[in-house]
């Protein structure tokens, strides 16, 4: 088809990486793109969407936004107005809820005594594990909060998360959540901590809202491979083992099953999100109108049970997975040099990044395509 041949770039995948870079071609060079997403919507796994209750719901799990970076906040707020992030988790085990990431509420909860800062750290270094070496999430968790708390909060979620026990996966996993001296109780520490006031598919949608971008959903890259040729290059954004057939073999995702169950209460849990390290096959239950703020009498609830099979939502984050990626990334880098294609976001570089991440990410990328693109 001879409109097809003048689409400057072909993006695959029309998640916050395939909208963005898409959004930032049609804006600084005037570049035609066509998207091509395998479902039936865009933004990805940030995909919220309006359950038959009328409640706002995020489809494939909570997303958090937050960044450090101000450009990035700028930048989204282009296409979106923001509320604050209500972001506060708990976690049920021995039968109670406590405040998590563990801070000093949490120590004072679980040893059932006071403490100031100052006594919290004296009393850590008393219990922690010592180690020469943090060589992975065992260590990292023993090594600050010693072995009670290690089997209260995390030994039993991480194990139901990735059926892998923590000594088997990255420091980083576990190293994600913060442990803190003092009383703040919010999940994540960064600068900014906002939601899209009116959702992240509304996000999405406003950026690729141009006439420079086509999008084609529930096209699968394989019914078009090679049948597209863009003048300029191809981004994609999907699993990088899949482009290049499973030649080298499969990398090992993790997926998720969800169960959305509606209530007709304004709110059952007291937060946003409930963690079951010991208890129930799902993780976590999410009740994110805690975060949309969305005015309703009724609710929903989404319980998260992480599974083998599926959609791949993580990559395993252990030594022999990033080894088996680096093999593929050789792949991907010739393909590059080769034929203009360009990899980038979590499934394409095996990578277990938060949105924003992936967010500039796909800002780098257009930086590089568009600087490779001028030097010919
Ligand atoms: N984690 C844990 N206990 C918790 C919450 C998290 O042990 O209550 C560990 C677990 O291994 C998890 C990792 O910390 O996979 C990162 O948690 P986070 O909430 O950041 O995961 P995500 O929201 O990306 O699924």
């Amino acid at each position: 088809m001879a409109e097809e041949k003048q689409y400057d770039l072909l993006i695959v995948g029309a998640g916050p990486v395939g909208c963005v870079v898409a959004e930032r071609a049609a804006r600084l060079k005037g570049w035609r793109s066509l998207i091509i997403e395998k479902r039936n919507h865009i933004a990805g796994n940030c995909y919220d969407r309006y359950h038959e209750s009328g409640v706002l719901i995020h489809q494939y799990g909570p997303h958090y936004f937050r960044t450090n970076k101000k450009e990035l906040f700028d930048y989204l707020s282009e296409f979106t107005g923001w509320i604050p992030g209500n972001y506060i988790v708990k976690s049920s085990t021995r039968g109670e809820l406590f405040p998590f990431p563990i801070n000093l509420k949490t120590l004072e909860q679980f040893f059932g005594r006071t403490f100031t800062a100052e006594e919290a750290e004296a009393f850590l270094e008393e219990i922690r594990i010592k180690k020469d070496h943090i060589d992975n999430s065992e260590d990292f968790v023993l090594s600050r909060v010693g072995k009670e708390m290690y089997e209260a909060f995390y030994l039993g979620y991480t194990l139901k998360q990735w059926e892998k026990h923590p000594r088997e996966l990255n420091k980083s996993v576990c190293g994600r959540i913060p442990i803190r001296f003092n009383r703040d109780e919010r999940y994540v520490d960064h600068d900014y901590q906002f939601t899209p006031d009116k959702g992240f598919t509304e996000l999405f949608t406003r950026m690729t809202d141009h006439e420079l971008i086509d999008i084609r959903l529930e096209t699968d890259f394989e019914s078009i491979r090679g049948e597209i040729t863009p003048r300029i290059a191809t981004l994609y954004s999907g699993p990088v083992d899949a482009y290049f057939n499973y030649q080298l073999g499969k990398l090992p995702w993790r997926s998720l099953d969800f169960t959305f169950t509606e209530y007709p209460e304004e709110y059952v849990q007291p937060c946003v999100q409930i963690n079951y390290p010991n208890d129930h096959p799902y993780t976590r239950s999410v009740e994110i109108k805690h975060v949309t703020q969305q005015k309703s009498p009724n609710t929903v609830v989404s319980y998260e049970v992480p599974v083998s099979e599926g959609d791949p939502y993580y990559p395993i984050p252990a030594d022999a997975n990033a080894e088996l990626y680096q093999q593929y990334k050789v792949l991907a880098d010739e393909e590059n040099r080769k034929n203009k294609v360009y990899f980038t976001g979590r499934l394409a570089r095996y990578t277990y990044i938060n949105t924003d991440e992936a967010i500039e990410m796909a800002l780098d990328t257009i930086n590089e395509i568009i600087r490779d693109a001028e030097e010919g």
